[in-house]
C-alpha cells in the first residue's frame, strides 16, 4: 500500500465509501465516516509537512487501507450501543453517575413485560379506561399509611408541581435552614420561582422556631415547606421546630404543610448502623398534608418522584396541567411496582438490591475480596485486601462512613499507572468503575453483587495482562 504525502494525494469521499459500502449501513453514515477519516489524515499530514520535527512518526504511515480502517473506526463508535453495563466497585451505593440505585430482578422482569403492550391504563376485569399511576399509588397508600398518592418523574419534579398545584401566586414559608441546594442545580429557592410561588425565608441559618412560621403566616401564604437537609448536617448552636410542631401551626391556620423528605426511606435507616433518615411513614403519621420523596435514593427503585398525603391535595396535583407533562412513563411505573412489592412482602432486606447491599457484614466482605485476590494470584504479586469505606452517596444520607473492604492494586507491579489502570478497567469487558487514590485502584466489594464478581476478576486479570 502506497504511502500518502500530500493533501493531493488523499482520496475522495466517493473512493472511500465505496469500500465501506460492504457494511450495509446508510450512505449518510458512510459519506461522514469517511469525510472524519479524510479531515483527520490530512491534518496529519499537514502537522508533518509544516513541523517535521515536532510531530513524530509514531502515528504511522498514512494509507489507503488505513482511512478505510479509521472510517470503520468512526463507525464502529457512533454505532455502538448504549448504555454499557458497569460493575460498580466505587463502594459508593448510589451512585450519581452510574445510575443511583440498582434493580431488583423482579423490577427488571416488570420492565420487561412493560415494554411491549401491556395494561398500562386499561382496567383487565371491565376492560375499561384506568389511570396509569392507580397500581403504584395503591401500594404507597397501603405502605405509607397515606390518604392518597401519585407519582411523577423525579423528587424534582414532584415538588415543581406540588407547588405549582398549591401556591403559584402566592406565598410558602420556609425555614432559612432549609433553603438548600441538593445537588445538580436543585435549589429551593429557584425551584420556587420557578413554580410562580413566592419563598418567604423565616428565621436564621442556624436557628428558626415555630413562632417565626407563625409570625410570618399573612393573607397571601398558600404552605409551610419543610425540607430535609439532605446531604449535609448543622451542628452546634442549631434549633428547628419539631415536624409537629410546624404540623400544629399549619392546623391552626389552615394551611397545608408539605414536607420534601428527598430519601424517602421505608425502613429504619438505623438498622444498618446509619444515622436515622426521616420515614415517610413517621412523617405521615406527623400530619403532613404532603410527603415528597425519590424513588432512586434509600428506596431502590427507579427515577421517580412520589406524593403521599391527604386526598383533596393528591387530586389537585393529579388535575394540574403539569401532571401530564411530569407523569412517569410505563417501563419507571412496571420497575416501581415491582419494587414496591418488595416492601408489602416484607422481603425489602433481601430483594432490593441498595438495601441488601447496606446489609452486608464486614466479615462477609473481607472473604468476598480475599476469594477475588486468591482467583487473581496467577497475575502477580500486587494485591492487597484493605479495609475501606463505602458511601451512600447520591445527595442522601451525608458521607457517612460504611466501614467496607477492597481489593487494592499497586499498578506500578505491571508497569501502569493508577490512571491507565482505572481507563482500561473502565472500557474493559465488562466495564469496572473503582477509585484511584494513593496511585492505586480500589475495589470496594459492597457494591458488587456476587454473580459480579467472576466478571470482576476477569476485568481485572485482562486489564493487568493483556497489553494493546
Ligand atoms: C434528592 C432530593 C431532591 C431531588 O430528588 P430527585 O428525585 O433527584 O429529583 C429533592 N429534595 C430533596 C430534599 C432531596 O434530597
Amino acid at each position: 500500500m502506497e504511502e500518502i504525502r500530500e493533501p493531493k494525494d488523499l482520496p475522495s469521499v466517493e473512493e472511500l465509501v465505496k469500500h465501506l459500502e460492504p457494511l450495509q449501513l446508510p450512505r449518510p453514515l458512510l459519506v461522514e465516516a469517511a469525510r472524519s477519516s479524510i479531515q483527520e489524515m490530512r491534518n496529519q499530514i499537514l502537522k508533518r509537512l509544516h513541523a517535521p520535527e515536532a510531530s513524530s512518526n509514531s502515528e504511522g504511515e498514512i494509507s489507503f487501507l488505513r482511512l478505510v480502517e479509521r472510517a470503520k473506526q468512526f463507525i464502529d463508535i457512533w454505532t455502538r450501543s448504549w448504555p454499557v453495563k458497569v460493575i460498580n466497585a466505587t463502594g459508593v451505593l448510589l451512585h450519581t453517575n452510574l445510575g443511583r440505585a440498582p434493580l431488583s430482578k423482579a423490577a427488571v422482569e416488570a420492565m420487561v413485560n412493560a415494554a411491549g403492550y401491556c395494561d398500562l391504563e386499561m382496567d383487565i376485569e371491565s376492560g375499561e379506561r384506568g389511570h396509569r399511576d392507580k397500581h403504584v399509588a395503591d401500594l404507597l397508600v397501603r405502605l405509607t399509611g397515606a390518604e392518597a398518592a401519585t407519582i411523577v418523574n423525579n423528587n424534582a419534579g414532584a415538588l415543581f408541581l406540588t407547588l405549582s398545584a398549591l401556591a403559584a401566586g402566592r406565598e410558602v414559608i420556609v425555614s432559612r435552614s432549609q433553603s438548600v441546594e441538593i445537588g445538580g442545580r436543585f435549589r429551593i429557592p429557584d425551584v420556587m420561582a420557578q413554580s410562580g410561588a413566592f419563598l418567604k425565608e423565616v428565621g436564621t441559618t442556624n436557628r428558626t422556631y415555630a413562632s417565626d412560621y407563625q409570625n410570618a403566616i399573612s393573607e397571601s401564604t398558600a404552605a409551610l415547606l419543610v425540607v430535609h437537609r439532605s446531604n449535609f448536617r448543622l451542628i452546634g448552636f442549631v434549633h428547628d421546630p419539631s415536624l409537629s410542631e410546624i404540623v400544629e401551626i399549619g392546623r391552626l391556620y389552615n394551611l397545608p404543610v408539605i414536607h420534601d423528605l428527598g430519601s424517602g426511606a421505608l425502613v429504619d435507616s438505623s438498622m444498618f448502623g446509619l444515622e436515622h433518615e426521616p420515614m415517610v411513614q413517621e412523617s405521615v403519621s406527623a400530619g403532613v398534608a404532603l410527603t415528597l420523596f425519590s424513588g432512586d435514593k434509600l428506596l431502590g427503585g427507579p427515577q421517580a418522584g412520589m406524593i403521599v398525603g391527604r386526598g383533596e391535595y393528591v387530586a389537585r396535583i393529579r388535575s394540574h396541567p403539569l401532571f401530564r407533562a411530569l407523569r412517569c412513563d410505563k417501563v419507571t411505573l412496571a420497575a416501581m411496582h415491582a419494587t414496591l412489592m418488595h416492601y408489602l412482602r416484607g422481603e425489602e432486606q433481601q430483594a432490593v438490591p441498595v438495601l441488601w447491599m447496606l446489609g452486608r457484614k464486614q466479615v462477609d466482605l473481607y472473604s468476598t475480596v480475599q476469594s477475588w485476590k486468591s482467583s487473581l494470584l496467577d497475575c502477580g504479586d500486587g494485591f492487597e485486601v484493605k479495609e475501606s469505606v463505602s458511601k451512600v452517596g447520591g445527595g442522601s444520607i451525608p458521607e457517612i462512613p460504611i466501614a467496607s473492604v477492597a481489593l487494592v492494586i499497586d499498578p506500578s507491579r505491571w508497569n501502569l499507572s493508577a490512571d491507565e489502570l482505572a481507563y482500561k478497567l473502565r472500557t474493559g469487558d465488562p466495564a469496572v468503575v473503582g477509585v484511584v487514590e494513593d496511585d492505586k485502584i480500589w475495589l470496594d466489594a459492597r457494591t458488587v453483587m456476587p454473580e459480579e464478581g467472576p466478571l470482576l476478576v476477569q476485568a481485572v486479570r485482562r486489564s493487568l495482562l493483556l497489553r494493546d
